[in-house]
């Protein structure tokens, strides 16, 4: 049977990093589920539609075909059928996927491909409503946190190695902006799920999170 270890936060808590680690260590599939928001929001863009539109955003979402591959052992998003990996992690892609993931008929499409993947092998899946929601059977459920000011340098960095410019105070109001809306929401917020682990990652090292976390696979299983 298909083992799964759902990790959940708010943005820039390190969850995709300490994902990736843990998955290649326990030799299970990393799934990024913030990529399929970010895919779906990136196709909005594209069509023109606004954060506000919750109809056109609902009738939207029915077209989009988003699938996941796995290539060189990376997750690859499809949307249509182009490799979308390239496109989605810009500021205004993030910002749309918080905005149009409040969307019922959004998440419900992509909750069911996310069950999907769990179901046919064993994951790591990362996100907002993984524990709560998607897998509320995983076999390790962890709640991965930092201080808003913590992730703002760490996202500011990533940008700024990437040759863009940006300002920190900004960084830090979206990100506030953006815990507030997934934890606010109606459908599926972000909350900790009652069965599970608080980690806050604010002074600790990638490793030590990803070896802490094995720890408390293995003393489960
Ligand atoms: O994790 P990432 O920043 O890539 O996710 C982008 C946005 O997608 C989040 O701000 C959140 O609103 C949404 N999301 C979600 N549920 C998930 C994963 C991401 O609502 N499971």
């Amino acid at each position: 049977m298909s083992k799964s270890i759902a990790i959940d936060g708010p943005a820039g808590a390190g969850k995709s990093t300490i994902a990736k680690i843990v998955a290649k260590k326990l030799e299970f599939i990393y799934v990024d589920t913030g990529a399929m928001y970010r895919a779906m929001a990136l196709y909005m863009l594209k069509n023109n539609i606004s954060a506000q539109d919750a109809t056109g955003i609902s009738a939207t979402c029915e077209s989009a075909d988003i699938t996941i591959k796995y290539e060189n052992g990376e997750q690859v998003v499809y949307l249509n059928g182009e490799n979308v990996n390239g496109m989605i992690r810009t500021e205004e892609v993030g910002n749309m996927a918080s905005a149009s993931s409040v969307n019922g008929d959004v998440r419900r499409k992509l909750v069911e491909l996310q069950q999907k993947l769990a179901a046919e092998t064993s994951v790591v899946m990362d996100g907002r409503d993984i524990g709560t929601v998607v897998l509320p059977n995983a076999d390790l459920k962890v709640f991965l946190t930092a201080s808003s000011k913590v992730r703002a340098e760490r996202r500011y960095k990533e940008l700024v190695a990437k040759g863009e410019t940006c300002d920190i105070n900004k960084i830090e109001a979206d990100i506030i902006d953006r815990d507030h809306r997934d934890m606010t929401r109606e459908i599926s917020p972000l909350k900790q799920a009652d069965d599970a682990i608080l980690l806050d990652s604010s002074d600790m090292g990638i490793e030590e999170v990803a070896d802490k976390i094995i720890e408390l696979y293995n003393s489960k299983a």
